[in-house]
């Protein structure tokens, strides 16, 4: 893929860049592994301060960024200014916190007195340069949430960013760099997929988290399990979103958040509700004000205020999820809204918000991921078959379920196979919640004290008796 600014919304490239050669990487590596051996001795406090000031600069650049992130793949500009907000908070967020996630444990004294010791306790320790490869559907937050507990722990990171977002990519560099940030401690390459393999055989990169499709995850893994290399790997999702007869009082919040988790960012969002399994006593109500509520929202240029779905990021992204309700229609499942591009919109990579009902396991869209805005319904008769069809996914990012009945939630917090179960809600991130997912939606956690730990070396530190 060349590493380009195209519109999506026009489909025009705005501007190409040139790939790092092998001289230029040579010094970035380089460049981190120094950075490190160096900014491993700072402390909490003054790593604290360069986060923060990175936190006040985003917050100052908020509009221009967001304004970057939109003409480069498409989300609403609303939503790129939330996301910028949201990172300034997350980078506040562990730079007031990451001193005491990371204390040194001390366990109890009986239990190291019988380890034969005097003393023991166990510190967080970094483990070295972090090689970020991230994908361009949320380009800072993916971003931020890896190297704000990164930088905190003491590690140094280098980031190949997806090719399609490379002005979002060298802003990252950029602001770390103009934070005060020693040089080297967070650096872009701009280099595509095929260079990562030389990265993470390079004996100077202790570990690496990729966000991004199962495919990319897959190799990267196969490359670091070789090399013996720490990953985290936080891949695709086709998250359910279970309505339950309970939920009948407030169907109107469950159609609308409904609605919200399916469309938001496009529709390209690993944790967005994919499929709705819906119990029969309130399927027709819910399928019904569902699919108007979808086929009314407004499709246009994400510049717009007025706009809630703005384009697909690439063109191929928008032919891939047209190739799986095709094949969903051709097999029988039935178009309640949407099912093809808005006539209204010939440029850009545009797709209508569509529900599809009747879906049968022998689709692919059963078990492939839609990334765009297109949602699946399906009936079920109890609980039962609800946590069935839900589990019937190799992924297992997250999940959501409207039901007020407590016995009914302790079944799906106890069998849904997920890495989170949102109730009466939809799922989202923050910095004090794990994120991360199970089967193919990858292992490791991002955020909270789980994501700053994961690139650490949990060491323990012993003391004889005389
Ligand atoms: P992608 O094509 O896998 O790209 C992600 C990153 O991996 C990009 O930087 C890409 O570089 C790189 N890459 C691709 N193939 C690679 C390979 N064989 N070896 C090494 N690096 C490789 O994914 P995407 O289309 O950008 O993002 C969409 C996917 O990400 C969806 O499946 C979505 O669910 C998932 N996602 C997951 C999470 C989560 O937290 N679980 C969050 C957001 C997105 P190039 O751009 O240069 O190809």
């Amino acid at each position: 893929m060349p590493i380009a600014t195209v519109n999506p919304a026009t489909g025009e490239t705005l501007r190409t860049f040139d790939p790092l050669g092998p001289a230029e990487i040579e010094e970035r590596v380089a460049r981190a592994e120094s950075a490190f051996r160096a900014y491993r001795g700072t402390d909490f406090a003054s790593r604290a301060a360069l986060l923060g000031a990175a936190a006040d600069l985003l917050d100052k650049e908020r509009d221009e960024i967001a304004r970057v992130m939109t003409t480069e793949m498409g989300k609403t500009l609303t939503a790129a200014r939330a996301e910028a907000a949201k990172c300034a908070k997350a980078m506040r967020w562990y730079a007031g916190r990451a001193e005491g996630l990371l204390a040194d444990e001390h366990p109890d004294p009986a239990d190291v007195k019988d380890s034969g010791a005097e003393a023991a306790y166990v510190r967080y320790r970094p483990l070295g340069v972090v090689l970020a490869v991230m994908p361009w559907n949320f380009p800072l937050w993916q971003v931020v949430r890896f190297a704000a507990p990164a930088l905190m722990a003491g590690n140094t990171g280098l980031l190949k960013h997806a090719s399609n977002v490379p002005q979002t990519a060298l802003y990252l560099g950029d602001l770390f760099h103009r934070a005060g940030f020693p040089e080297g401690c967070f650096q872009t390459l701009l280099v595509g997929s095929g260079a990562v393999e030389d990265l993470l055989r390079d004996p100077r990169i202790a570990a690496a988290t990729l966000t991004g499709s199962e495919g990319a995850g897959r190799s990267v893994a196969a490359v670091a399990g070789d090399e013996v290399k720490k990953t985290v790997l936080e891949l695709g999702g086709s998250d359910p979103y279970i309505v339950m007869p309970s939920a009948a009082a407030e169907l109107d919040r469950a159609v609308s958040t409904a609605v919200t988790a399916r469309v938001q960012n496009n529709g390209q969002s690993c944790i967005a509700a994919k499929r709705f399994i819906v119990h029969e006593d309130v399927y027709e109500d819910f399928a019904g004000r569902f699919s108007r509520a979808m086929g009314a929202l407004r499709v246009g240029d994400p510049l717009d205020e007025s706009t809630d779905v703005g384009p697909i990021a690439t063109e191929q992204g928008r032919a891939d999820l047209e190739e799986l309700v095709q094949d969903a229609v051709s097999q029988g499942a039935e178009a309640l809204c949407g099912g093809r591009r808005p006539e209204a919109l010939p440029a850009g990579w545009f797709y209508q918000p569509t529900v599809l009902a009747g879906v049968t396991p022998e689709m692919r869209i059963h078990r492939e991921e839609a990334f765009g805005p297109v949602a699946t319904l399906y009936r079920v008769p109890d609980l039962d078959s609800a946590v069935a069809v839900a589990n019937d996914s190799p992924f297992g990012l997250s999940s959501n379920v409207w039901t007020r009945d407590e016995q009914e939630q302790a079944r799906f917090v106890r069998d849904l196979e997920a890495g989170g179960v949102f109730f009466n809600g939809m799922t989202a991130s923050h910095p004090a919640l794990p994120f991360g997912g199970v089967k193919r939606s990858g292992y490791g956690r991002e955020l909270s004290e789980h994501g700053i730990r994961e690139f650490c070396n949990v060491t323990t530190v012993w003391f004889g008796g005389s």
